[in-house]
């Protein structure tokens, strides 16, 4: 596997490899990878010829009061597991070599980035899909991976894959779970052993409205309410959004119709936590 912190470097690699006729999978992280990293990893080995995975803890996409000192990093551990994984290309840029000091350019996807995590992060997906447009361009993938764990994020960037013509497939992978149910995150690492306790209402809360709705229920409220009354119950828990969307635009709905996502955030103390399902109605 060969790393590079250098965009040049990326590109002279899979130009190469495209002289040599290979495809080219994509997988975009902020490190500290884990389980559900993995199984995105594992997929575009499967499904491509080459693999580039990216490690960048993106500035753009925090906000100022948000964990972007402390978010948790571990270049060592990221490599050992892209190794094992069968990367062939792992990118570790600088925030330098990613931002001129005076960039000023920036992808906005509307409406789709209004909602749920928008709503109480109000730059954080102009900052994701900046960055993933940037490394769509340096990376000319033909297909990228994400998880459905970022529900809305994934929406977005299929939006913004759409409106802006890029050529490359949007790949969504489920959500990969710890065995007591906590979707697996980075962010889990900030847990003390009660906040981690407490951290499972969130799948919880998921479980029963996806049983709720399997059972035939469709109207919103009873299933965020029952979901609601979980999360509630916890006292280290505080409540950002509990919400019914329909799955593709992030649009409130009332009914489950069609595809429809479950999305919750939650506070466990100071970290946020989300979670969500995703089913047919
Ligand atoms: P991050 O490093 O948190 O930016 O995540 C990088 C990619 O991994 C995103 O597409 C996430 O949705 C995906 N991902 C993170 N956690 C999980 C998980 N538990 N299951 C599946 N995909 C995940």
């Amino acid at each position: 596997m060969e790393i590079t912190g250098l965009i040049e470097a990326v590109r002279a690699q899979v130009k190469e490899w495209r002289r040599q006729g290979h495809s080219v999978g994509f997988v975009p992280t902020m490190g500290y990878l884990h389980e559900g990293h993995e199984s995105l990893i594992q997929r575009a080995v499967k499904e491509n010829d080459k693999v580039v995975v990216s490690d960048f803890v993106n500035p753009i996409q925090f906000g100022a009061q948000e964990d972007l000192s402390t978010y948790p990093r571990d270049l060592d551990a990221d490599c050992a597991l892209c190794e094992a994984a069968g990367v062939d290309l792992l990118f570790h840029p600088a925030p330098e070599e990613m931002y001129a000091p005076d960039f000023s350019t920036y992808v906005k996807a509307e409406r789709v980035s209004d909602g749920l995590c928008g709503k109480s992060r109000p730059t954080h997906f102009q900052g994701v899909c900046t960055v993933v447009c940037k490394l769509f361009h340096i990376v000319m993938p033909d297909r990228a991976y994400f998880g459905q764990k970022d529900a809305q994020q994934l929406a977005v960037i299929r939006r913004m894959t759409r409106d802006l013509n890029l050529d490359i497939a949007i790949v969504g992978c489920p959500i990969i779970r710890e065995a007591d149910g906590l979707a697996k995150s980075s962010r889990n690492t900030y847990l003390n052993e009660e906040e981690r306790t407490a951290a499972l209402v969130l799948s919880r809360a998921i479980f029963l409205g996806e049983e709720l709705i399997k059972q035939g229920e469709r109207d919103a409220e009873t299933v965020l309410s029952a979901m609601r009354e979980i999360i509630l119950a916890e006292p280290l828990a505080r409540i950002d959004y509990v919400e019914m969307v329909d799955a593709d635009t992030m649009e409130t709905i009332r009914q489950a119709k069609g595809r429809t996502l479950v999305a919750i955030a939650v506070w466990i103390g100071t970290t946020r936590l989300i979670d969500n399902f995703i089913l047919e109605a």
